[in-house]
């Protein structure tokens, strides 16, 4: 199924772009553009299956019409196939970076799948070093703050788990790895087959941050439950708590935020249109959340194009982008200097664009 096109006037797009936006719901293997795979491919001398598309445009058109979650998947495992030296790692995080600064993005939290690549043979220092090369540089040449999150694949066992986050140890103890997370399908393996893994990491590293994707494929209660058993502080994705008034309430309360990913939802059937999302609920019954782009090379968008989504399904006035950006600072996990420092920039562009827009 194509993907609707959404757009918005030409100075509510200007706005969207300038406005200071954290993304915290980013896999960089999900950022892997056709061109980039088919170089990486070439240069690592690695034969693509012949039921894979053989030239960019073909796969372009090819991520634009997914069949199904599986074939999606399918494609998805052949790009990550190409990621073997420390260079490609950190070319795939740059490029994310260079992206991501082109659309106002200036702080990202970015999940990365070791267990994917250490299937594969390739090390965890390989995989580490480079998106950590690539954090650094980033801040350098564009000005960006960005931190990675290790995820666990849940359709692997909890020992899996456990062993990968031993082997990342140091890493953690370092601050080079600022978070937990917990992705893949989410439905037949609930929250609590990895209480075990959570709760190790934060005996050993008190300072992680922790996360978990609940809530798109599973019901309420895998958000619940994620908050109860994991101690997560952050929800990825959570839309299903608009089912449970409580949950909704304790979201407000303890202004737990949610990393919301709209035009993913639509790509993956979770809606038929990112207006059916609850964005509005959310924003009336004060739950924060952020726009995030998931898997942007194959969901049909990066960040400012998810805004520009929701902007087009909601209108927003000024005020409320304002709210959902600085929600977005707030629930960063970058330190109170850097927080600040965005929360002024957010100022100057709305101070600009308020006679412009509202
Ligand atoms: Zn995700």
């Amino acid at each position: 199924m194509a993907l609707t096109k959404y757009e918005c006037n030409a100075h509510m797009h200007s706005f969207l772009k300038e406005l200071p936006k954290c993304e915290h719901h980013l896999h960089l293997e999900g950022t892997l553009e056709p061109d980039l795979l088919f170089k990486m491919a070439t240069r690592n001398n690695i034969q693509l299956p012949s039921s894979f598309p053989t030239t960019v445009a073909q796969c372009k058109a090819k991520y634009e019409d997914f069949a199904d979650l599986q074939d999606f998947l399918d494609h998805y495992y052949v790009g990550m196939s190409v990621l073997i030296t420390e260079e490609d790692f950190y070319d795939l995080a740059m490029t994310y970076f260079a992206k991501a600064k082109e659309d106002g993005c200036l702080h990202s939290e970015v999940f990365f799948d070791p267990q994917g690549h250490l299937q594969r043979g390739i090390e965890f220092d390989v995989v580490v070093s480079g998106f950590n090369r690539a954090c650094e540089d980033a801040k350098i040449k564009f000005g960006t703050t960005n931190k990675l999150i290790m995820c666990l694949l849940r359709h692997l066992p909890s020992s899996d788990g456990i062993q990968v986050i031993e082997s990342a140890g140091k890493y953690y103890q370092d601050g080079i790895i600022h978070g937990l997370g917990l992705d893949s399908s989410e439905k037949p393996f609930p929250p609590e087959l990895f209480e075990n893994c959570y709760a190790l990491l934060k005996e050993n590293h008190p300072h992680v941050e922790l996360t978990a994707h609940a809530g798109e494929e599973g019901d309420h209660t895998f958000v619940e439950r994620s908050l109860d058993t994991l101690k997560v502080t952050r929800i990825d994705h959570g839309v299903n708590s608009k089912h449970s008034e409580s949950l909704m309430k304790r979201l407000n309360e303890k202004q737990i935020m949610l990393s919301l990913c709209p035009l993913s939802n639509v790509k993956l059937q979770v809606v038929p249109d990112v207006g059916h999302l609850p964005i509005d609920v959310f924003m009336e019954k004060g739950v924060p959340f952020s726009i995030n782009s998931d898997d942007p090379a194959y969901f049909g968008g990066y960040i400012l194009d998810n805004y520009v989504a929701v902007h087009t399904r909601f209108g927003f006035s000024l005020e409320q982008w304002k709210q959902i950006s600085l929600n977005g600072i707030n629930g960063s996990w970058c330190d109170e200097g850097r927080k600040q420092e965005l929360r002024s920039l957010v100022e100057v562009v709305c101070t600009k664009y308020a006679r412009i827009i509202d």
